[in-house]
């Protein structure tokens, strides 16, 4: 019997109808003959609050305490989902991370998985239960609960996935696929049947939140099919797997947006060797990831350092890089706390010149300013004033993915 992840996510599980409504689609799959691991996410804003409650309580809670707060959410769910099961006759169970043996190292609120010891829930499995698995948690050699990061539920699903050698892993949620671009903002997008794990883990990590980026990491590593369905509807959704000779002809295969970057510019600095050195050394070393910098025309032997971070990180790196910027004598430090990343992705680039004037071009026809450029190999970025994000997210679409078959854009000749 095929043995099949499948995962839902927060609203999919979000009120008492919509886990009755899993329960019914679990059993209709345990129907059809598949053995049925389910991994769920706390109920939909339910760890948002988890974590008010916390900064309510400490300006800066103990992460360790924070780990063990925040994974109860996903506790809950699991318990409800597995109650629901059994209500209707089918035999269920919920495990929390200790008894799936997930292990992961102690970094609290972003652990990395170590292990899975997969035996408990293969013999949960042959006793014939449906396995209700909490997403999102872990737990370290010395017993603590850890958290994997926000939106790990998918991590958590894949992961399982792999160690048990699933046949699939299904993404349940609240859309019907990856689109072309994020439906609730740009409604023209379409639903992309398949897509390469490269270009799903670039719209991942640029802001498409449908699949979180580790776990298409990890699906790429272990060759996990994956596919982003609804939870609602029986619709066929996204393949996610490996590229094929049909996906190298398209073009631009997606469109994203990522609200959570803020801005740094280091003003009035030496032009000489060895400064961005000593900027960015003590970013690097206090782990805050530095993601597009770009160093203005210097004039008079002087120089604008403009840097993006997530804006989880930027108190950080303000505090970090004000004390630099008064070692090196640096001119002042300004920032933006919110932009907008605006990118486009497809593996076509790769073989196909054009796309980055076009996207300029589109921009730059609707007056909206581009401050920073990154680029590699199937992806263009941008940054944005974050007021411009969601139109420069739609007139992207329009242009270079538009309605011209199933997520491309033709050279213009
Ligand atoms: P879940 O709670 O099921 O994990 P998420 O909210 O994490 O769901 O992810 C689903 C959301 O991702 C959708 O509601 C949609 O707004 C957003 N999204 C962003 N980009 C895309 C995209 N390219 N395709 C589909 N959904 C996207
Ligand atoms: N509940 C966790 C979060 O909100 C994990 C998840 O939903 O995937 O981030
Ligand atoms: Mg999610």
């Amino acid at each position: 019997m095929p043995l099949v992840v499948q995962k839902y996510g927060g609203t999919s599980v979000g009120s008492v109808e919509r886990i009755k409504a899993v329960a019914d689609r679990v059993r209709r799959s345990a129907a059809g003959g598949d053995r049925i691991v389910v991994v769920v996410s706390a109920m939909a804003g339910e760890t948002d609050r988890l974590f008010a409650l916390a900064g309510q309580l400490g300006a800066h809670p103990n992460p360790r305490e924070t780990d063990v707060l925040v994974s109860t959410g996903e506790q809950v769910s699991a318990a409800l989902l597995a109650i629901r099961l059994q209500a209707l006759g089918l035999p269920a169970v919920s495990l929390l991370a200790s008894q799936l043996r997930l292990t992961t190292d102690s970094n609290h609120g972003r652990a990395r998985i170590k292990s899975i010891d997969v035996r408990r829930v293969l013999q949960a499995l042959e006793d014939g239960n449906i396995v209700v698995a909490a997403g999102y948690q872990g737990v370290d050699s010395l017993g603590n609960i850890t958290t994997l990061g926000r939106g790990a539920s998918d991590l958590s699903a894949v992961a399982l996935a792999a160690a048990l050698r699933a046949h699939r892993c299904e993404i349940c949620t609240d859309v019907e696929g990856v689109f072309t671009a994020d439906p609730n903002i740009c409604p023209p997008a379409r639903k992309l049947s398949r897509i390469s794990y490269d270009e799903m883990l670039e719209l991942a990590g640029l802001g498409a939140k449908v699949l979180q980026a580790r776990s298409v990491e990890l699906a790429k590593r272990f060759k996990v099919p994956v596919v982003v369905r609804s939870s609602f509807t029986d619709a066929p959704g996204t393949w996610v797997g490996e590229e094929d000779k049909a996906m190298e002809d398209v073009l631009v295969s997606g469109v994203t947006l990522d609200r959570n970057q803020s801005k740094i510019t280091l003003t009035g600095v030496e032009d000489r060797p060895g400064l961005a050195a000593k900027i960015f050394g003590p970013i690097a070393k206090a782990g805050i990831v530095v993601d597009m910098i770009i160093q203005n025309a210097s004039a008079e032997g002087r120089t604008d350092l403009t840097f993006t971070v997530s804006r989880g990180d930027l108190l950080r790196a303000l505090e970090l890089v004000k004390e630099v910027a008064a070692q090196i004598g640096a001119g002042g430090v300004r920032y933006e706390e919110q932009v907008a990343k605006v990118s486009v992705v497809g593996c076509g680039m790769r073989s196909h010149a054009g796309v980055a004037a076009r996207m300029f071009e589109v921009l730059a026809r609707e007056g909206i300013n581009i401050e920073m450029i990154a680029t590699s190999e199937i992806k263009i970025s941008s940054v944005v004033n974050i007021k411009y994000g969601e139109l420069a997210v739609r007139v992207l679409h329009d242009a270079l993915v538009g309605n011209c078959g199933a997520g491309s854009y033709k050279e213009e000749r």
